[in-house]
């Protein structure tokens, strides 16, 4: 039999009401397995019996394995090669920041559907969603390391493996239990979800979210650029985009963040600049650049040279933009922005790539 995960919605709560176990025992778990970081196994043990072995006996206490964990030497990034019940491999990045923003950034799928040129999850194809006891395990996992160090965990980012917005159903999940007070309690501030831009299901789910962080990968503000780049643009235009993001700062009264990937020659041109310039004229928007991390399936793609990406950002914020160039962790660990990925599951080898 497989045992339901402890991390999944009313899990924890049939087992409370089949053995008529203390509400208060279940209380207390939640808040020292999601609020305080205590290993789990930890948390139950403390608990009094019988509702420590009857837990134990009914409810899984895992599902994902830890495989591996590389930890950065040059700075506060470790990842995590975690395996689910399905054999698949997935990573999450904890990163400890020096303002003590530390965050954890999941994965809401292995592998990814929209296929972006730039990105290696993007290359390895095919997608499986994940569960929304496999997402919040990642980040109840990022918690509990943080916490051997001192340290609390405060954001969660979903910008790991996969396309938050194709599998909405158990993101909306998992950051209903991050948000929730009896959960994680993180600040909805704290929680940020990075999109291609799947329009319906984005605009679907700032509904249901207002308060939810939201960063869009647009990358360039030209269609014939942006369909070279992100194969899903085809189904999306710019246009369609930017009347989302219009709807989405009505909503959410708040700015949303466009993520641009710096790419030398493709979009970092003056041309470039003034498309950017002319698509974010009246928008709420704070620009995010990326410095790109090379990856070894897009050989061609450059990162910008300095030169050219400080005459970007000079040119944004000569127009008035909020810009910030995002500072990427775990280079050495191929932790960074779109370098997280896993090749064949059952043989995937532990060590140096
Ligand atoms: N699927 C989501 C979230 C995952 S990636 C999305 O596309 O937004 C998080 C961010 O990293 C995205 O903006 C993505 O475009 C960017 N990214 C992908 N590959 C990268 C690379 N090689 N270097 C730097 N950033 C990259």
């Amino acid at each position: 039999m497989v045992l339901a995960s402890i991390h999944r919605p009313g899990v924890l709560e049939g087992v409370r009401a089949a053995y008529r176990l203390d509400p208060q025992h279940v209380r207390q778990l939640r808040n020292a397995i999601y609020k305080r970081g205590v290993a789990l196994d930890e948390a139950v043990a403390r608990l009094p019996s019988p509702a420590r072995t009857q837990l134990a006996d009914d409810i899984a206490l895992t599902s994902l394995d830890l495989v591996d964990r590389r930890d950065s030497q040059l700075d506060g990034a470790t990842k995590l090669i975690l395996r689910n019940r399905a054999d698949l491999a997935l990573e999450s990045v904890v990163l400890r920041l020096q303002s003590g923003r530390n965050s954890v950034c999941v994965s809401s799928q292995v592998g990814c559907a929209a296929a972006c040129r730039f990105c290696a999850t993007g290359q390895m194809g095919m997608a499986r969603n994940l569960r929304v006891e496999e997402i919040l395990e990642q980040v109840a996992r990022a918690g509990q390391i943080l916490r051997t160090e001192g340290r609390r965990l405060r954001n969660v980012v979903f910008m790991g493996m996969g396309e938050p917005m194709h599998n909405r159903a158990a993101v909306e999940e998992a950051v209903a239990r991050l948000i929730d007070p009896a959960w994680f309690a993180l600040s909805p501030k704290h929680v940020l979800i990075s999109t291609v831009g799947i329009v319906d299901e984005l605009r679907r789910f700032v509904e249901r979210f207002p308060e939810v962080q939201i960063a869009v990968s647009l990358h360039t503000a030209r269609q014939e650029i942006r369909e070279r780049l992100m194969p899903l643009a085809a189904h999306t235009s710019l246009g369609e985009l930017r009347r989302a993001l219009v709807a989405i700062q009505r909503a959410r009264r708040r700015p949303t963040m466009l993520e641009y990937l710096l790419l030398d020659d493709v979009n970092d041109t003056p041309a470039d600049l003034d498309a950017l310039l002319a698509y974010c004229r009246d928008l709420d928007v704070h620009i995010n650049l990326i410095p790109f991390n090379p990856i070894d399936s897009a050989p061609a793609l450059r990162p910008s040279t300095p030169a050219r990406q400080a005459d970007f950002t000079r040119g944004l914020k000569e127009a008035g933009l909020r810009v910030t160039t995002r500072f990427s962790l775990g280079q050495d660990i191929a932790a960074a922005c779109g370098q997280l990925v896993r090749h064949a599951p059952r043989t995937s080898r532990v060590g140096p790539r």
